[in-house]
């Protein structure tokens, strides 16, 4: 895979990737023209492969911006918790931190022209802060990086779980250092420390992103869950376009079905505990759920048959996460009404994707 191998080396950069894409186009191309259909899938390659570039660049923007709307701590959590449920997972994570963090000293760069890589650092601060996870100092050297970052989330999960936000370090760093720079979160404000800490271990690629191996996928799930299934209100949000660009690694086609199967898993435990509630507070405490996680998302259309509606903003969140958050409605609606059949339609209109949900009758 030539073409994989030049799109993870970066940087060195857009040239390649474009190549890059240029080859799979064009393998795509010969492809499709054997099987007798080759104009419309090679526009759709070469569309699909542009509109992911400035994809990136315009998430990163509306962050840079403060040019954004919110999501709960909730939803947060929640992607955080997923993206570190598995090494492969986190590696993931990591690699797609890599490729944003690059992106965004890119942009970053074209305009101040930095000198050394310690000058580029208070953009990357002020990116973090400007995306909600909280207020960040740091100290950095040449050999020597760390990044302290305090926010109000504190719940516990007994375990680091911001290995993307390493990702965007080690990939924001890398391109500063001109060196492929080893990121890791040494504390975690989800893990007994009143704030999260990422330090610059040593330099060069040693043949695989770095993950913690400490990671009980089970025992995170469970704690996850003791968190979620209660509504959290705080102050902090985080900027959807950060919460799409992480999103973005659990939406990965490679890992949709076990995604949706963790999805349904944790809506089919919230919706064991709203079993066990009368009928007007279970569908009290159903909507609670959902609009701790789906702030403003969830509409009610009528209580008596149920429908209720959730809108996702298409051009931010893409169609596998409007897909899994189905799978967590569907996980619900599985235990909590588990005599009456509820019915899940998608409807795609514009850039708002919207999924109906309603009692069959
Ligand atoms: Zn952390």
């Amino acid at each position: 895979m030539q073409s994989k191998s030049a799109i993870r080396r970066g940087n060195k950069g857009r040239k390649e990737l474009v190549k890059a894409h240029r080859r799979i186009a064009s393998r795509m191309h010969a492809n499709a023209k054997k099987r007798g259909h080759a104009k419309s899938l090679y526009k759709n390659a070469i569309t699909y492969q542009a509109a992911a570039a400035s994809y990136t660049e315009a998430m990163l923007r509306n962050i840079l911006n403060a040019n954004d709307n919110r999501v709960s701590q909730n939803a947060s959590l929640l992607m955080h918790c997923i993206t570190s449920i598995a090494d492969g997972m986190r590696t993931e994570a990591y690699r797609n931190g890599f490729s944003i963090g690059k992106e965004l000293y890119r942009m970053l760069n074209s305009d101040k022209h930095y000198e050394t890589y310690e000058e580029s650092i208070p953009g990357l601060v002020s990116f973090f802060e400007n995306a909600g996870l909280g207020n960040v100092a740091y100290a950095a050297f040449e050999d020597m990086l760390s990044l302290d970052v305090y926010s109000n989330e504190h719940r516990y999960v007994g375990s680091s779980i911001h290995v993307f936000e390493s990702g965007i370090i080690s990939g924001f760093v890398s391109s500063g250092r001109r060196n492929y720079s080893i990121i890791s979160e040494r504390a975690c404000a989800n893990n007994n420390s009143d704030h999260c800490e990422f330090v610059l271990e040593g330099t060069g690629y040693r043949g695989a992103e770095p993950v913690n191996g400490n990671i009980k996928g089970k025992e995170l799930l469970d704690m996850l869950l003791g968190h979620i299934h209660r509504p959290h209100y705080s102050n902090e949000y985080l900027s959807s376009s950060y919460m799409a660009l992480l999103s973005a690694v659990v939406a990965d086609r490679r890992y949709i079905g076990e995604m949706n199967s963790i999805m349904r898993y944790i809506g089919s435990s919230i919706g064991d505990t709203l079993a066990k509630k009368g009928a007007s507070s279970r569908l009290q405490g159903m909507l609670n759920v959902l609009d701790s996680i789906y702030t403003g998302m969830v509409e009610v259309r009528s209580k008596k048959p149920m429908s209720f509606i959730m809108s996702f903003d298409g051009t931010k969140l893409n169609e596998a996460y409007v897909r899994l958050s189905l799978s967590l409605v569907e996980g619900i609606f599985s235990r909590a009404y588990s005599t009456k059949k509820m019915k899940a339609i998608e409807i795609n209109r514009y850039n708002l994707h919207k999924i109906k949900i309603a009692e069959e009758r």
